[in-house]
C-alpha cells in the first residue's frame, strides 16, 4: 500500500494551503457578520488569483478549462480547501455545481455543454440541483409529484421543491420531475435543465437553516414549479433516467464532501489544540494540562485519521473497482465522516466555551451548518440500513464458526 503523494500534489497542496491561510481565512470574519451578495466582488478577485495560480476548478475536465485531477488527486484538495467555508467557491470546486458539472459533462448534448458546461466550469455561472420535496420524503425519492408533462416542443413542469440549495442566483436547475409515470419506479423521472428565468420558475424563499436564509451562493431555496415551460431539448440524458444519472452523481460527490469535512475537521481540531494550549485555567495551569482534554485530543485525532483513511480508500475503490463495487465503502463514510465531524467540531466548541458559541471564531457556523451532513445525500440511517442488508446478504448460507 503506497500512502505517497506526487511531487505535483505537494506542490498543489502546499500551494492551497497557503492561500487558504493568507487569503481566505482572514474574509471569514466578514463571512459571518456581514451579507454573502455584498462579498462577491472579494470573492471574485479571489478567483481571479487562484486562476492565475492555474489552480482553478481543480476537478473538471481540462478540455473545459479545469485541472482534470483524478478523484484521489481531488480528495487531497477537497481536503485542504475544506478548512474554510469559502474554499471550494473560490476554486470554482463548489457544490452543487461540480455534481452538475459531471453530468453535464457525461450526459448533455453539444448544445447543452456549450450553453451550460462551458460557463459553469468557467465560473461565470453557477446552478443548482432541484430533487427533494417539501411533501414527500427525500429518503425515497422516487416518490415525486413533481411531473413534467409534455405539450408541443416543451414539458411543463409543476412540483414544490425545497433545500434547492444555492438556487439564489444561479442561472439554471436541473431538475427532477416525473416524465414516464407508467414506468418502473426508478425509470419514471427525468432530468431536466431548467433556467431560472423560465416562466414558472419561482423561488419562494431561502429556507432559514438553524435560523440563517443566508443568500446567493450560500443558501437553500424553496421552489414552486407552477407550469414553468421548458423546450424539450432540455431534457438531460435519456427520458426516465433521471435516477440512472443521479447515481453517477452520487459517487465522487460523497467522497469529495466526505473530504471537504475531513478539512472542516483539521481546522477545528487546529483551534481546539491551539486553545488548550493556551487558555489558562488556574494561575499556572492551561487547558491542555487537564487529563479529560488530552484525551478528547487523542480521540479527536484518531477518528479523523481513521475518517480520512476510509475516504481514501473509497476514492481509490472507486478509481480501482468501479462505483458500483464500492457502493459499500461509499455508504459507510458517507456516516462515519459525517459523525466523526459533528463529534470534532463539538469538542472544539466546547474547548473555546462561550467564545466558542460567538461567531468569533469560524466553530459555530460549522456547528449550524454541518450538523445536515447526517441528512443530505442520504441520511446516516439510509446508509446504514443498506450497507447491513448487503452484509446481511453476503452472509446467507455461509458457515460460521
Ligand atoms: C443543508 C441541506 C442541503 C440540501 N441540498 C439539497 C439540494 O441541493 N438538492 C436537493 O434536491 N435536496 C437537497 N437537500 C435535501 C436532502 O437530500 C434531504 O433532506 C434528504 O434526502 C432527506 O430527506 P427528507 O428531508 O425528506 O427526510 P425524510 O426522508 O423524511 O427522512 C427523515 C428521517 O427519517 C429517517 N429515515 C428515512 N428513511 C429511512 C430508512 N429507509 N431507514 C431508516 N431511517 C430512515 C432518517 O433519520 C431521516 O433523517 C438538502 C438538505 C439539507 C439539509
Amino acid at each position: 500500500m503506497d500512502f505517497n503523494i506526487s511531487e505535483k500534489m505537494k506542490t498543489i497542496l502546499w500551494m492551497i494551503d497557503e492561500f487558504v491561510d493568507k487569503e481566505l481565512i482572514p474574509l471569514e470574519s466578514e463571512f459571518l457578520t456581514i451579507s454573502a451578495r455584498s462579498l462577491l466582488p472579494v470573492f471574485e478577485e479571489k478567483r481571479k488569483m487562484v486562476r492565475q495560480m492555474e489552480l482553478w476548478a481543480p476537478n473538471h475536465p481540462q478540455e473545459y478549462g479545469g485541472m482534470g485531477l483524478d478523484l484521489i488527486e481531488h480528495a487531497l484538495v477537497s481536503e485542504a480547501l475544506g478548512r474554510s467555508p469559502i474554499g471550494h467557491y473560490v476554486f470554482g470546486c463548489q457544490a452543487p455545481d461540480a455534481g452538475n458539472i459531471e453530468i453535464l459533462h457525461q450526459f448533455g448534448t453539444a448544445e447543452q455543454k456549450e450553453k451550460y458546461l462551458q460557463p459553469l466550469v468557467d465560473g461565470k455561472i453557477r446552478s443548482c440541483f432541484s430533487m427533494t420535496e417539501v411533501e414527500l420524503p427525500g429518503s425515497n425519492p422516487v416518490m415525486m409529484d413533481t411531473t413534467a408533462v409534455k405539450d408541443g416542443d416543451d414539458y411543463v413542469i409543476n412540483g414544490q421543491k425545497w433545500y434547492t440549495s444555492s438556487a439564489d442566483g444561479a442561472e439554471f436547475a436541473i431538475v427532477m420531475a416525473v416524465t414516464n409515470p407508467d414506468a418502473g419506479p426508478y425509470l419514471q423521472a427525468s432530468m431536466i435543465i431548467v433556467p431560472t428565468d423560465s416562466p414558472g420558475f419561482n423561488l419562494v424563499r431561502n429556507i432559514p437553516v438553524m435560523g440563517h436564509a443566508g443568500e446567493d451562493y450560500f443558501s437553500h431555496a424553496e421552489i414552486l414549479y407552477q407550469n414553468c415551460r421548458v423546450p424539450q431539448k432540455n431534457l438531460l440524458g435519456p427520458e426516465g433516467h433521471g435516477f440512472v444519472i443521479a447515481q453517477e452523481r452520487l459517487g465522487p460527490g460523497r467522497i469529495h464532501h466526505c473530504m471537504r469535512w475531513i478539512g472542516i475537521c483539521n481546522r477545528a481540531f487546529d483551534l481546539m489544540v491551539a486553545r488548550a494550549r493556551d487558555r489558562i485555567i488556574a494561575p499556572d495551569r492551561k487547558l491542555a494540562a487537564k487529563q479529560i482534554i488530552q484525551a478528547w485530543i487523542a480521540e479527536c485525532a484518531a477518528d479523523i485519521q481513521a475518517a480520512r483513511l476510509m475516504v481514501l480508500h473509497a476514492a481509490w475503490m472507486i478509481e480501482t473497482i468501479g462505483k458500483k463495487e464500492a457502493r459499500n465503502e461509499i455508504s459507510l463514510i458517507k456516516f462515519v465522516v459525517a459523525n466523526v465531524m459533528q463529534k470534532v467540531i463539538d469538542r472544539a466548541l466546547q474547548v473555546h466555551g462561550g467564545l466558542g458559541m460567538t461567531d468569533d471564531t469560524i466553530l459555530a457556523f460549522f456547528y449550524r451548518h454541518e450538523r445536515a451532513a447526517r441528512i443530505y445525500d442520504g441520511a446516516d440511517e439510509v446508509h446504514k440500513v443498506s450497507v447491513a442488508k448487503r452484509i446481511l446478504k453476503a452472509y446467507e448460507g455461509k458457515k460460521v464458526r
